[in-house]
């Protein structure tokens, strides 16, 4: 069976570092749009451009924006592949205009899973998280014995710019204002599974998988 999911969550929640265990296991492609933005404005392209401002102050990039780069980037990516997708949609009308090129396709979501963690922890992750350069390694600091190098190619860690106290809480009030009402949206489609985001990667990763079981039968 083709996995085809949609990680939900709050900034922090642990979204990335799930849907890097969640690959592993299923051998299905991790996209985070996140990720791909971050990679155009390293790259300085046109599109970093058009989001910078955005990300760095904590806001959403408009939808348009977005739609834009699932279809030109993503569309033939997910036609023949399972996925993962981390930090999309992030508002409804994503979600809505997501779920057209799904049945385009012929294709619907396996299920969407929603890590669930409480604010402080939120803010405890976010602002011990540190990444990798070189390699996109997610870390927090508390976990590490030389807390400014990547264990796995010794490049020095950085501190994403949003990150920042200033963007983390406009990020958290933008998260709990436009990416919230998803819940109730997947909640009617019968595509989200609630899952404690507490603890260790491995035992949250254990939660999902337990969830997703009854999924496939
Ligand atoms: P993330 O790495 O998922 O935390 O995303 C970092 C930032 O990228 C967000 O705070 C937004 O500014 C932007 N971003 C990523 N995905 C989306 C999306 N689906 N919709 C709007 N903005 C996004």
């Amino acid at each position: 069976m083709v996995i085809r999911l949609v990680l939900f969550g709050a900034p922090g929640a642990g979204k990335g570092t799930q849907a890097v265990l969640l690959e592993k296991h299923f051998g299905a492609l991790h996209i985070s749009t996140g990720d791909l933005f971050r990679k155009a404005m390293k790259e300085k392209a046109a599109l970093g451009d058009q989001v910078r401002s955005y990300m760095d102050a904590g806001y959403l990039v408009p939808d348009e924006i977005v739609m834009n780069l699932v279809h030109q980037e993503l569309v033939d990516v997910i036609k023949d592949n399972g996925f993962i997708f981390d930090g999309f949609p992030r508002t409804v009308p994503q979600a809505e205009a997501f779920s057209q090129i799904l049945a385009k396709m012929n294709q619907s979501l396996t299920a969407v899973i929603s890590l669930e963690v409480e604010q402080g922890l939120l803010v405890r992750r976010i602002s011990g998280r540190r990444v990798c350069p070189k390699c996109a390694a997610l870390y927090h600091v508390d976990t590490l014995i030389n807390k400014e190098i990547c264990p796995i190619d010794h490049s020095t860690l950085e501190q994403r710019k949003d990150d920042a106290e200033d963007a983390v809480e406009t990020r958290l009030k933008t998260f709990a204002l436009q990416t919230l009402p998803l819940k109730e949206y997947y909640q009617e489609k019968n595509l989200l599974l609630q899952i404690d985001g507490s603890g260790s990667p491995d035992a949250v990763f254990a939660r999902i998988l337990s969830r997703l079981q009854p999924v496939f039968n």
